[in-house]
């Protein structure tokens, strides 16, 4: 028998009182106190009526005693006379205001009658994640193919740690590909299952995951604790999916790439098969919007001006720094003058940033036998060589005499060799901008040996191509040298090893594409159009110190 005053969720107000629901858990995690995180300061669940309708519910430390060894996810209960609270989070994990509260006077019986869904999945589509106009952060369920793991990458974060993360390429029923990133616990899932089992096809659910939006860039990430994960699960969602994926291969056989055969990608295969390996003279000649790898040392930083940039906390957008004037009262002569943060990028829902984070943007100088160029390192690669935050670094240079030099911890950037993945983007064809983005770098001997093997066989088949004889290096020099005024690294005069020369590199065809690979957020902050619209110089002849000029709109 039903419970009197049984409520569905979707009717529940603040003007009722003493009722009853009846709920399933569909997803529960214990909270730990902020000040003191070995404490656990709440159970937090996300319950679902039978409706599907779904609230989050939060049972306060104190009530543990009563609830806690009671709650189990996945269970069915009825839930007796809790109370409805204001739901005050920032970012929501359900779409509803207002969240459940247990209390003394609640009370809790499993129930076996309940008849709604069992996980209450709501899948966005692909389509609807790359295209639709929806918030930054919304949280959404995806249902995919793994069609692509990336290698698992570490993450220095605060306080010296590091966080693990894996990115998945994942392919809809309509050929759509997206990019889930998975952190710490979710990343370890992912590969725990890598390890032991080795199914040719992988389909996986992940539910009340993050949305996050980079300029034209969308990715779909976990939230802590609330998203759960489901890899090759014997559920029928999953199920249903793998039939339908399956069937559409089917019919398709001789077009489709073999399905499971790229379940780990490997750095050779991003930097060997996918786009134009180019010399470092010749970028400039490439004319139209698209990815190419130079191999390169870096010689120098060109840092006097800035290496680092500050971005929006939600869109990692860069923004503007202005001031503002606040009146302290009727007298005009009484006024603070107040320093306020925009965001960039007229996407993003935030417009006044109160914290805005501290993000790496090092300009360096990269040479290889044919010429240099400047090359800007965002976060992501960033991080990875240096090992620390860019916030970490600044605090520690801002508190040393030495504010106006560039940080030590740079200098293990220094005459190391790379292969770098760069882009050309409107924003360097339009304004003739000759520095260009850096969305992934690798240091690994066998790519960078296998990339300058290319080199020279292209040389060999290509005969009609010109190869630059001795006599044209110092020409080159001298144009790196003028280049390279306000680089000041130690050994500010790249000259080229010409005993290393290659010749002109033919780019190499190849033909898959990774634009979707990366989240080029970091880069994105360069190309804002709003920041464009501050050229009003003809860029042709500019220099680097000019460009950084307009790259410091912030400041
Ligand atoms: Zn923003």
């Amino acid at each position: 028998m039903e419970p009197k005053n049984l409520i569905k969720l979707r009717e529940l107000d603040a003007t009722k009182t003493n009722y009853t629901i009846k709920v399933r858990v569909v997803r529960l995690w214990r909270k730990p106190n902020n000040k003191n995180p070995n404490e656990i300061w709440s159970i937090e669940m996300i319950i679902m009526d039978e409706e599907g309708t779904k609230m989050q519910a939060s049972v306060f430390k104190t009530y543990f005693p009563k609830f806690e060894e009671h709650l189990r996810e996945n269970e069915c209960y009825f839930i007796f006379r809790p109370t409805l609270a204001d739901n005050d989070a920032k970012i929501k994990h359900v779409d509803n205001g207002q969240k459940i509260s247990f209390r003394w006077q609640t009370d809790l019986k499993k129930c076996t009658t309940f008849k709604g869904s069992k996980y209450g999945f709501e899948f966005t589509n692909f389509g609807s994640i790359l295209k639709d106009p929806l918030p930054q952060y919304t949280r959404l369920d995806i249902i995919g193919y793994v069609y692509k793991c990336y290698e698992v990458e570490k993450k220095p974060v605060r306080g010296g740690k590091e966080a693990i993360k894996m990115e998945i390429k994942l392919e809809d029923l309509e050929g759509r590909h997206i990019i889930l990133t998975l952190w710490e616990e979710y990343c370890q899932q992912m590969l725990n299952y890598m390890q032991n089992k080795q199914q040719a096809h992988v389909f996986l659910i992940l539910q009340f995951g993050n949305l996050h939006i980079y300029g034209h860039n969308r990715t779909v990430s976990n939230v802590y604790d609330a998203t759960r994960l489901f890899i090759n699960s014997p559920i029928d969602e999953i199920l249903e999916f793998k039939k339908s994926f399956l069937s559409n291969i089917g019919e398709e056989t001789s077009s489709h790439r073999s399905v499971g055969t790229s379940m780990v990608s490997s750095l050779e295969d991003e930097f060997l098969n996918d786009i134009d390996f180019i010399n470092i003279r010749e970028i400039n000649e490439i004319k139209e919007v698209k990815s190419l790898i130079v191999v390169g040392k870096i010689k120098a930083l060109c840092i006097e001006k800035s290496w680092n940039y500050r971005s929006c906390d939600l869109c990692k957008n860069g923004v503007e720094t202005t001031t503002v004037r606040i009146d302290k009262g009727e007298n005009p002569a009484d006024f603070e003058v107040a320093k306020q943060y925009k965001c960039l990028n007229d996407n993003c829902t935030q417009t006044i940033v109160s914290s805005p984070m501290i993000r790496y943007k090092i300009p360096i100088r990269v040479q290889d036998c044919t010429g240099t160029v400047t090359l800007t390192m965002f976060e992501r690669e960033a991080n990875k060589l240096i090992g620390r935050i860019a916030k970490d670094v600044l605090d520690e240079q801002e508190q040393s005499a030495e504010f106006l030099t560039l940080p030590a911890a740079f200098n293990v950037l220094l005459e190391r060799k790379f292969a770098f993945r760069i882009e050309i983007k409107n924003y360097n064809l339009d304004n003739n901008a000759e520095y260009f983005s850096i969305t992934k770098l690798t240091e690994d001997l066998n790519i960078i040996s296998k990339l300058e093997k290319n080199f020279y066989n292209n040389q060999v088949e290509d005969s009609d191509s010109v190869n630059p004889s001795n006599s044209e290096l110092p020409l080159q020099t001298d144009v790196s040298l003028k280049d390279s005024i306000s680089c000041t690294a130690d050994n500010g005069t790249p000259i080229s090893n010409s005993n290393e020369s290659m010749g002109t590199a033919a780019s190499v065809d190849l033909k898959r594409n990774l634009e979707d690979v990366y989240d080029v957020d970091e880069s994105s902050a360069l190309s804002s159009t709003k920041q464009q619209k501050i050229h009003t110089k003809d860029l042709r002849d500019a220099n680097w110190n000019e460009t950084l000029l307009i790259l410091k709109t912030e400041k």
